[in-house]
């Protein structure tokens, strides 16, 4: 960790202090979830991307280096085509309609509602819903499904035009959106204006302890601007007048918390498993900067051990492909510098991202099926965090004695 000596640092978007401590400083990059046509690769624009941590309520997010109209624009991922994430998403409304008694009175609100992938179970259970997601070819398709959505970006006033058409909800949830919004005291403010007054709202985001610990540095990208442990949550809740009564701790993205969330006077008990995490994260020193020191040089390991695993490919002759154009993949690739040829393809199911160029590295994203015919003999799993999924459609690898290989925390072949 460095002390930085550049004339302007950035603020901190909590509490307004300097920003003067790096977490990770990952270069310019361009933005991890924009792929490329053919011949667009000449004016791909690239952006410093540094997270840093407040020395004061030790908040960790990126640098504001990206104009956000830039961020938001031709954002084409659906959350319905992860298999794993909607086995999720039916498990969440499940055991949230149980622990919380939701019914036919009842209103349950997910903001960043994406394609309907959570709303509809509710749906399905006959209780009412509402989605909110900003993005309007996302929100479409959910409509299309039946499923309520206001096209919006969620805030305070937002909330309050909710409020007054009569919303109000009995549950809000918000999965992987906390960190990437960059009003996020406005943001939450949202939930404690549109909650009933016992309302609950979960939010469930990376846990940054198991960011530090796994090396997980490729979940660092622009779009993603808080990196988040329990107690900083709870300092950007607590001023939006909301609190944290539970959390749980999920295996999703490499290790997520799920915290509850209410109304700072309602009347929801503190857990001991609360606690307990809180307590785990002290001795992990994430109240102090000394927690965040641990990263930066996991960071030079595993960079070293993937270069060290493509140089020995290269002298052996051996081709190297990776599966999945997901934004993970495309940080870990510019911060090692990889490009194509090193990378012969990117394989991805996903149809809107294939024939289309990964950002920064420029390798070919092409339809798993191809990999019959390249026949690679390593294929790179770049979303670890869903490599078992993966590797049963690698299956056919061991027809050619190919070999599946992980590069978190540092480069495995499997
Ligand atoms: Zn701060």
């Amino acid at each position: 960790m460095s002390v930085d000596r550049g004339i302007a640092a950035p603020h901190c978007r909590l509490c307004g202090r300097p920003l003067e401590q790096t977490f990770a400083d990952l270069g310019e990059t361009p933005l991890a979830n924009r792929n490329l046509k053919p011949g667009e690769e000449a004016c791909e624009k690239r952006y410093p991307l540094i997270a840093r941590v407040c020395g004061t309520c030790m908040l960790v997010q990126v640098d504001s280096s990206v104009p956000p109209e830039e961020i938001f624009s031709d954002y084409d991922y659906f959350s319905s085509t992860s298999t794993q994430w909607v086995a999720h998403a039916r498990q969440y409304a499940e055991a949230m309609r149980r622990r919380f008694d939701l019914g036919g009175a009842s209103m349950v609100v997910e903001i960043a509602s994406n394609d309907g992938y959570l709303l509809q179970h509710f749906k399905a259970a006959a209780i009412p819903v509402l989605g909110v997601e900003p993005a309007a070819n996302v929100a479409a398709k959910a409509i299309a499904g039946g499923i309520r959505t206001e096209v919006a970006f969620f805030g305070v006033e937002t909330a309050e035009r909710l409020r007054k058409d009569g919303f109000a909800a009995d549950l809000m949830a918000a999965n992987n959106v906390l960190a990437h919004v960059p009003d996020v005291v406005d943001f939450a403010g949202g939930f404690a204006v549109l909650l009933k007054p016992e309302g609950v709202a979960t939010f469930e985001f990376p846990h940054i302890l198991r960011l530090i610990e796994g090396a997980q540095f490729d979940t660092i990208y622009h779009e993603h601007f808080f990196y988040l442990s329990l107690l900083a949550a709870e300092r950007i809740l607590k001023a939006a007048g909301l609190r944290v009564f539970d959390v749980e701790e999920l295996t999703s993205h490499g290790g997520s918390l799920r915290i509850f969330v209410c109304r700072e006077n309602a009347a929801h008990e503190t857990t001991s498993r609360l606690e307990a995490l809180r307590a785990l994260e002290r001795a992990a020193g994430l109240d102090e900067l000394s927690g965040y020191a641990g990263l930066a040089p996991r960071i030079e390991r595993a960079k070293a051990s993937f270069l060290d695993f493509l140089a020995r490919a290269k002298a052996e002759g051996k081709t190297v492909a990776a599966y999945g154009a997901a934004a993970k993949g495309n940080t870990f690739l510019n911060v090692c510098k990889v490009r194509h040829p090193d990378i012969v393809a990117v394989y991805d199911a996903n149809p809107s991202k294939q024939n289309k160029l990964t950002p920064g590295s420029h390798i070919p994203i092409l339809p798993p099926a191809r990999m019959l015919d390249q026949r690679p003999d390593f294929v790179v799993i770049l979303p670890w965090n869903i490599a078992d999924e993966i590797l049963a459609v690698l299956r056919p690898l061991s027809d050619w004695h190919g070999r599946a290989v992980v590069a978190i925390p540092e480069t495995r072949i499997l």
